[in-house]
């Protein structure tokens, strides 16, 4: 490598740094990691992980960060609506590839779950369908920090990086304000920026790369919950509120996530979770959800960006500072771990990241590959979203039909729960199964409105397929053709 001290500095502890970190170091280059605090986080963000990205974690040799951290293995999904509910289980492992292993980042079988208080090896490793799971973000954080930490070629360093060093349009390193106040210049073939949700380095990409902001999230932690069916995420919709997302994440912790429509909280938050969304949750949560509001609550902005085009000569932008989605089907992590998983699959046959053209052609085919996996996980989200929070006539319909759908069962539960888990990657088979949703919604309120509203229900198929389609479209064309 020349004249560079390191091979690549990585901006960032978070869910992605970590991991990207470990996956260069495994191939052998010297890393400098750079992370503002090192201190176990306390968030609400990253706390269940969706199958696809668990199969990430197994082609890093990185799986072990779900252990010893008190963790909830997750079956699959229950959507509650109108005082029914569907189960939506994840796929069988029979339906979906087999996970491939990085070159040099599976041994000691680093691929396997441990057994521990919560998790049992044999549920994941010979059980027949696919686990997702949840846990303490800030837990598995450090789990997945002490995995980087021993790794021989990982530098870690505490401080802030204040600014990428450029040099002609290119970058070669970063500029870290250290704890002291003292501000020190590293140098690096390829500088990583994860810096996450709130990047101040993403701009470095380019001056429009600003997410959208679209919504909140309001988070309680339900004590000892009586959750009404064990072991999946509870998806709750109701008539006049977002959707409530709840999941557990210790043996004795829930975490719920209550969306709320707009670009500020609700003024009185807890007024809002009395009177619009406590009445419509399952009767068993309702102690636990009543007591949880007592607290302290925390609320946490829900931002859209698409990805870019990484076209800045030694600059990778990856993470939520390249592309973020809607929170609700808990796909940030999945998606930033199976570009991780891309990247350095890319990097494979590149010896130095000096090589400035060969790793430039790498991102170019990463932009382009990329697209499967994550227009799935973030246009079913933003989909998904606009539906469940239904806020006009026509979604609501289109809410009610995507409930009865599921309700259909097999493959009208198989395939959506593919593109949620992440082990469906076909965007175009997800536009086609979203119209179809659409068809079915439509055919739902022809049998709602009954003969006597024919002509209503007829126009309503072009009201109803109108609102699809300004819902869809735009998500899909910014994230398969930009
Ligand atoms: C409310 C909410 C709930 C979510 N729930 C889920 C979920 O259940 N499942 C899921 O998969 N995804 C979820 N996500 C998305 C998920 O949290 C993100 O996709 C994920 O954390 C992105 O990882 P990252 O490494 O890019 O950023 P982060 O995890 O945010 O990490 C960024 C790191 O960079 C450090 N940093 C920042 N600036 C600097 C700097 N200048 N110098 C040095 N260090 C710096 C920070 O301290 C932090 O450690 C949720 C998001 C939100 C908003």
């Amino acid at each position: 490598m020349s004249g560079f001290e390191y091979e690549a500095i990585v901006v960032g502890a978070g869910a992605i740094g970590p991991a990207i970190a470990v996956g260069l170091a495994r191939q052998g280059r010297k890393v400098l990691l750079v992370e503002r605090d090192w201190r176990e986080p306390d968030r609400i963000v990253g706390e269940l992980m969706q199958p696809v990205g668990l199969r990430a974690l197994r082609s890093l040799g990185m799986i072990q960060a779900i252990n010893n951290i008190e963790a909830t293995p997750a079956t699959g999904y229950t959507v509650f609506y109108g005082g029914e509910k569907v189960a939506i289980p994840y796929p069988y492992k029979s339906d979906v590839a087999p996970f491939k292993p990085l070159k040099g980042c599976v041994f000691d079988g680093n691929d396997k779950v441990l057994d521990d208080s919560t998790i049992s090896r044999k549920v994941f490793e010979d059980g027949e369908r696919e686990m997702g799971v949840s846990f303490e973000h800030g837990k598995y954080i450090s789990n997945l920090r002490k995995i980087a930490k021993n790794e021989s070629l990982i530098t870690c360093l505490e401080g802030t990086v204040s600014s990428l060093i450029e040099n002609h349009g290119e970058i070669e390193g970063v500029t870290v304000k250290l704890p002291d106040g003292t501000k020190q210049n590293y140098g690096a073939a390829l500088t990583v920026v994860c810096d996450g949700i709130f990047s101040r380095l993403r701009k470095s990409l380019n001056e429009n790369h600003v997410p959208k902001l679209n919504s909140h999230f309001i988070a309680l932690k339900l004590k000892n919950a009586d959750m009404p069916v064990k072991h999946t995420g509870h998806v709750i919709l109701g008539p006049n509120f977002a959707p409530v997302v709840i999941y557990q994440i210790t043996p004795t912790d829930t975490r719920a996530l209550c969306a709320y429509t707009g670009l500020q909280p609700p003024k009185d938050i807890k007024k809002y979770l009395a009177e619009e969304v406590l009445p419509y949750l399952p009767e068993s949560l309702h102690p636990s959800f009543k007591e949880a509001m007592k607290d302290q609550l925390k609320t946490h902005p829900n931002s859209y960006l698409t990805a870019r085009l990484n076209d800045i000569p030694g600059l990778l932008v990856v993470g939520d500072a390249l592309n973020m989605r809607h929170p609700l089907t808990g796909g940030g992590m999945s998606v930033g771990l199976g570009d991780t998983v891309l990247l350095l699959k890319l990097f494979e046959d590149i010896p130095n990241l000096d090589n400035r053209d060969a790793v430039s052609e790498a991102l170019l085919e990463f932009h382009a590959e990329r697209k499967n996996l994550d227009a799935v996980i973030n246009i079913l989200s933003i989909a998904l979203f606009s539906l469940f929070a239904a806020d006009s006539y026509n979604l609501k319909i289109l809410q009610k039909g995507c409930f009865k759908y599921f309700q259909r069962g097999g493959d009208a539960v198989n395939i959506p729960v593919g593109f949620l888990s992440g082990l469906l990657p076909k965007p175009y088979l997800l536009t086609w199964v979203f119209f179809k949703v659409a068809f079915y919604s439509i055919a739902v309120n022809f049998l709602d409105n009954g003969p006597l509203l024919l002509p209503l229900s007829i126009i309503q198929i072009f009201t109803i397929l109108g609102t699809a389609i300004a819902v869809f479209t735009p998500y899909l064309w910014k994230e398969l053709f930009t």
